[in-house]
């Protein structure tokens, strides 16, 4: 039989480098016969894309920085006229000043609060718009979420809420566009160390919690979510939209902290 994603072209967003969560995803992908592009926000992640992208054999490695419509204009109409058609995103792009991460979530400023919302949040959405034109056989939108959007979690503060507001994309988002037989999902991945988390205060701590008291007893690697992430992406996921799935060792369902876990 064909490998499971032979003839889907998909578009991944967010790779900084070897740890991040998208490369995890773009792996899992390619294994299964998928044509990707890749994209890079700014030339110093240009040189740590570049090999991955060589790795997996991307033609397209462009720059995109979501903040900026023209290249994000750009991305599409490349894919407009290289691939004509695409099957799926994958969204992985996060951001808040790294001083709000910390202390408390009350003293955010309305500047940080509009920029974490714009690029963690407004992004996807805006990336759908344009993905919705090029997904004419239908598709699957991905994005990567966080428990800090269902619960307090410390540190996490306005991405805890920008993660909330992209949750609920995520259904509006799969009722738009679900006619056109386009699914949207999250995963909502458990605290993995990658560049992004190294922003967040205490994270070794928040690992370590994770580990001690999530049912599987451990924490999730990036290629935890790129199995989910595949299900996700390919038609064995085809019944399935609008859904946020937890890929957190089963974290989510407790309730106490663990009678075995050892004190931190
Ligand atoms: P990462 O640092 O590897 O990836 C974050 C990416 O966001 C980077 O590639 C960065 O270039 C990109 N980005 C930031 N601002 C951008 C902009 N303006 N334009 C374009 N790209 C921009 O870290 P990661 O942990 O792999 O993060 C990927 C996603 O997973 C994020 O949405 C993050 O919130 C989410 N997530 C991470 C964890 C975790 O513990 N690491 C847990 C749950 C969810």
């Amino acid at each position: 039989t064909a490998p499971l994603m032979s003839g889907k072209r998909g578009l991944i967003m967010g790779i900084a480098n070897n740890r991040s969560i998208a490369w995890g995803i773009a792996k899992a992908a390619a294994d299964q016969g998928a044509e990707l592009a890749f994209t890079y926000q700014g030339d110093a992640l240009k040189k740590r894309v570049e090999p991955l992208a060589a790795e997996v054999g991307v033609k397209h490695v462009l720059p995109c920085d979501v903040t900026d419509d023209a290249s994000v204009d750009a991305v599409f109409e490349t894919l407009k006229a290289d691939w004509g058609s695409l099957d799926f995103v994958v969204h992985a792009v996060a951001y808040s000043n790294k001083e709000e991460l910390d202390g408390r979530y009350v003293d955010t400023t309305a500047d940080n609060f509009s920029k974490t919302l714009l690029i963690s949040c407004y992004s996807f959405t805006a990336i759908a718009k344009r993905a919705e034109k090029l997904m004419t056989n239908g598709g699957s939108l991905l994005t990567l979420t966080y428990y800090g959007a269902e619960k307090v979690m410390p540190h996490y503060n306005v991405m805890g809420v920008a993660k909330a507001a992209l949750e609920a994309s995520v259904r509006y988002l799969a009722e738009d566009l679900g006619r056109q037989k386009i699914r949207v999902n999250a995963i909502s991945a458990g605290p993995i160390k990658t560049l992004a988390a190294s922003g967040i205060a205490d994270f070794r701590y928040i690992l370590k919690w994770n580990e001690y008291n999530s049912p599987l007893r451990r924490t999730v690697s990036i290629e935890d979510v790129g199995g989910a992430g595949l299900y996700l992406l390919s038609d064995l996921s085809k019944g399935v939209t609008g859904e946020v799935h937890h890929v957190d060792a089963g974290y989510h369902v407790v309730g106490m902290k663990a009678e075995d876990a050892p004190d931190i």
